[in-house]
């Protein structure tokens, strides 16, 4: 008898933090971890799944930490949206090495190596099965990349965010340095906004909730852990 085909959410926006990125070395890119990533994303595209992804840029650097030191804000934040280019092209890299045809779309013009962000041609690239990784933010400094992502996943109609992490979804207080931490499996926006609860920035939340675009919170450092999530398994934590 045939097993019957687990259902998979048609069209996925993974957020995934440039720290994530960096792996166990507090700063850049470690390849072995951007290739563990790869390989996840190759298995969930196998599935059929159309797939945008953000990645963030914290790992090489952070617009609000240098005007923290003296820089301009917005200049800073000019070289933190530039960090997540460099971050999308490694990702780009380690897509095409396993044959994962992939597109980088950049907010602000990189001609020679990156296409500019045209919502239509994301659109017709993830129709033709090619992964997109959107690239430098939303082009403006004063946002961060997960603004991006709800932005992005708003514009391609996304079914759902996927926020990738280091823990398993969102608590109510650090679980690396408590124990007693408690996991949330689902939550409100309103209840993300009022607790003040890291899922994402408020401004990202907002535009979910006026969208009614639902974020599902996950532990990216366990295998497999993407191809449950695009499975609609429960695991992680469901905003909506
Ligand atoms: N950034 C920005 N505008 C955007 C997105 C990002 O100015 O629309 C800058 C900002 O300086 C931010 C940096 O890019 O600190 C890296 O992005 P983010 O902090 O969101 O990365 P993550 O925390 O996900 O690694």
């Amino acid at each position: 008898m045939a097993t019957k085909k687990p259902s998979c959410y048609k069209r996925i926006l993974l957020k995934i933090s440039g720290e994530i990125l960096q792996g166990g070395s507090g700063f850049g890119i470690v390849p072995h971890v951007v290739a563990g990533i790869a390989n996840e994303i190759r298995e969930i595209r196998d599935l059929g799944v159309q797939i945008a992804v953000v990645i963030g840029g914290g790992n090489i650097f952070r617009g609000l930490h240098a005007a923290e030191q003296g820089m301009d804000r917005a200049t800073g934040d000019y070289i933190g949206m530039l960090a997540t280019v460099i971050n999308s092209l490694a990702l780009q890299d380690s897509l095409e090495k396993i044959d994962v045809h992939t597109r980088v779309l950049t907010a602000f013009e990189i001609k020679a190596f990156a296409e500019p962000y045209i919502r239509r041609r994301a659109v017709r690239h993830l129709e033709k099965g090619r992964v997109v990784v959107f690239g430098g933010g939303t082009g403006n400094p004063y946002f961060t990349t997960d603004t991006t992502a709800a932005l992005r996943a708003i514009e391609i109609s996304a079914d759902v965010i996927l926020k990738a992490t280091k823990v398993n979804g969102v608590y109510d207080k650090d679980p690396l340095k408590h124990e007693d931490a408690k996991l949330f499996k689902r939550l409100s926006y309103l209840q993300v906004l009022r607790k003040r609860l890291k899922v994402m920035d408020s401004t990202a939340v907002t535009l979910c909730m006026n969208n009614d675009l639902p974020i599902i919170v996950f532990n990216l450092t366990k295998q497999g852990n993407i191809k449950r999530v695009v499975q609609k398994q429960k695991i992680g934590t469901v905003v909506s």
